[in-house]
């Protein structure tokens, strides 16, 4: 198990744009392209993940798994936490 910061996603051109990829890595960059299916099974090996805010580099969000109502697996930013560093507010990965 480890830490990783997502810096950058990819997202589904269709349905509710869910995000399909996340990038972890720094302010450099991403370092590794993970498909969310592969981030849902780290976290539920003991990994952590989350984003941190453009505006406020102290603020992190975890990321946790989420179960779309229209039945994609998928993730997403503990809602309660701040909203500038919510995955969908990051760039997308170049690839
Ligand atoms: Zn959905």
């Amino acid at each position: 198990m480890a830490t990783y910061q997502i810096v950058c996603t990819n997202k589904s051109d269709s349905g509710h744009g869910h995000i399909t990829h996340a990038g972890t890595g720094d302010f450099t960059g991403y370092s590794q392209r993970w498909t969310v299916a592969e981030v849902r099974a780290a976290i539920r090996a003991g990994s952590v993940f989350y984003t941190v805010s453009p505006s406020r580099p102290t603020e992190v969000a975890l990321v946790e798994p989420y179960d779309c109502s229209c039945g994609v697996k998928t993730i997403r930013t503990d809602p309660d936490e701040v909203t500038d560093n919510n995955l969908d507010n990051l760039q997308d990965c170049a690839y």
